[in-house]
C-alpha cells in the first residue's frame, strides 16, 4: 500500500517514531529514576521483538515514518538488540540509538553490523565523583570507553547529551564543548525537564538555552547554524574550526525555555506497546492490546491515526495548566 501521511490536527506530519525497548536500567540517575523500588513492568507486557518490527513496519510502510530512535530506559539492557536493530534496519530508515554508554564496547560491532548507523551518548559531567552522583553508579570510565567504542565503530555521528542541571553540573558546560571538539563528537545541551521519578523539578534548576550558549559564547567562538526544521537541537557552529567530525557543532535542546513544539514530528511507542504523541501527553493509545487480540493492520492504522488526531499544540510546562504524565522519562522512552 502507498505511503500515507500521518498528519495531526495542527498540519504537522509524523516522520519520526521512538520506540522504547525497555524500562529498565542499569543506572538511577537523580534527574530521572529514584534510588530504588522502580516498579519493572513485567515481561509479558514488554512488546516483543516480532510486535516491535510489526508497528514500526506499518509506520513505515503505510505513514512514511522515515527516522526510527530506540531508547528506553536503558535500550543496552534489553537481550539480544542487535536482534531488532537487524530486523528494523530492513524497513531502510534512518535509525539512532539514545543509550547512557556503560555497556556500549561490548555491543557497538555487533549493532553496527545489524544495520544501526547513529547513536546518542548521555554525559552529564567528566568528573568521576559527580558522574557518580548523578549516575548513582561510578561509570564514568565505562561510559568514555563506550564514547571511543562508538567512534571507533564507525557510527557516525555520535553525538553526547548532557542535561544541565543549575547547581548540579552546569560548570560542566565549557569542559564538556571542549572534551566535543577534541573528540570529534557534537554535545548537545538538554534542559532539565520535569520527568523525574522523584517530582524535584524545580523552574530553576532549568539553565536555560540562552545561558548556556552565553557560557559557551564567552569560551570560544560561535555562529548559530540556520533551520533546524523538526530537529531538537537549535545548533552552533565553531569559527575557529578545525575539529574532526561533529566536534564543530554544539546543540542546544531547550524543550523548556523554547518550546520547538510548533515543528514536532514525534511519536512514541513504550516498551508496554502504548502509543503517546508527545512526551508530556497524559493519554495513551493501547497498541499492545490491538496486536494481541489478533487485529489487523488497518485496526491499528486507525488506533493510530485517531490517537495522531488528538496531538496537541504543544506542552505546558511552566504554566499552570501543566499536568505531570503520570510515568517518568525512563517509563516513557526520552
Ligand atoms: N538510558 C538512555 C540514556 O540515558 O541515554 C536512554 C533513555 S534516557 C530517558 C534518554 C535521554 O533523556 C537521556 O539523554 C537522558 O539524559 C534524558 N533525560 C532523562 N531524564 C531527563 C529529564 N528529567 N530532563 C531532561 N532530560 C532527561
Ligand atoms: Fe537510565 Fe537513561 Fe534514566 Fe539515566 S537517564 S536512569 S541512564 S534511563
Amino acid at each position: 500500500m502507498a505511503a500515507q501521511d500521518l498528519v495531526d490536527p495542527f498540519g504537522r506530519t509524523i516522520r519520526d517514531l521512538r520506540i522504547s525497548v525497555t524500562d529498565r536500567c542499569n543506572f538511577r540517575c537523580t534527574y530521572c529514576m529514584p534510588e530504588e523500588g522502580m516498579q519493572w513492568m513485567p515481561r509479558s507486557e514488554i512488546l516483543t521483538f516480532e510486535e516491535i518490527e510489526r508497528v514500526a513496519r506499518l509506520f513505515v510502510e503505510r505513514f512514511g515514518v522515515d527516522g526510527i530512535r530506540l531508547t528506553g530506559g536503558e535500550p543496552t539492557v534489553r537481550a539480544h538488540l542487535p536482534v531488532l536493530v537487524a530486523k528494523l534496519a530492513r524497513l531502510g530508515v534512518d535509525m539512532a540509538l539514545t543509550t547512557n554508554g556503560a555497556t556500549f564496547r561490548n555491543l557497538a560491532h555487533e549493532l553496527r553490523e545489524a544495520g544501526l548507523r547513529r547513536v546518542n551518548i548521555s554525559l552529564d559531567t567528566l568528573d568521576r565523583a559527580k558522574f557518580e552522583q548523578m549516575t548513582r553508579r561510578d561509570e564514568l570510565p565505562a561510559v568514555l570507553d563506550g564514547i571511543d567504542a562508538a567512534i571507533e565503530a564507525g557510527f557516525d555521528p555520535v553525538k553526547i547529551n548532557a542535561v544541565v542541571q543549575r547547581g548540579v553540573n552546569d560548570d560542566e558546560i565549557v569542559p564538556l564543548a571542549r572534551f566535543g571538539r577534541e573528540r570529534g563528537v557534537e554535545i548537545r545541551f538538554i534542559e532539565f525537564m520535569p520527568l523525574d521519578a522523584a517530582g524535584n523539578w524545580l523552574h530553576d534548576d532549568v539553565v536555560g538555552q540562552d545561558e548556556i550558549v552565553a557560557r559557551l559564547a564567552a569560551e570560544f567562538p560561535l555562529e548559530p547554524v540556520p533551520a533546524r526544521g523538526a530537529a531538537p537541537a537549535d545548533r552552533w557552529r565553531y569559527t575557529d574550526g578545525g575539529f574532526v567530525g561533529g566536534g564543530g557543532m554544539v546543540g542546544v535542546i531547550p524543550t523548556v525555555t523554547k518550546p520547538f513544539c510548533g515543528d514536532c514530528d514525534r511519536v512514541r511507542l513504550t516498551a508496554d506497546g502504548q502509543f503517546r504523541t508527545c512526551l508530556f501527553e497524559t493519554r495513551e493509545f493501547d497498541v499492545r492490546e490491538v496486536l494481541r487480540t489478533g487485529g489487523s493492520d488497518d485496526d491499528l492504522a486507525a488506533l493510530i491515526q485517531r490517537a495522531v488526531g488528538t496531538k496537541w499544540a504543544g506542552h505546558q510546562i511552566g504554566q499552570v495548566t501543566f499536568v505531570k504524565p503520570r510515568r517518568t522519562m525512563s517509563q516513557i522512552g526520552g
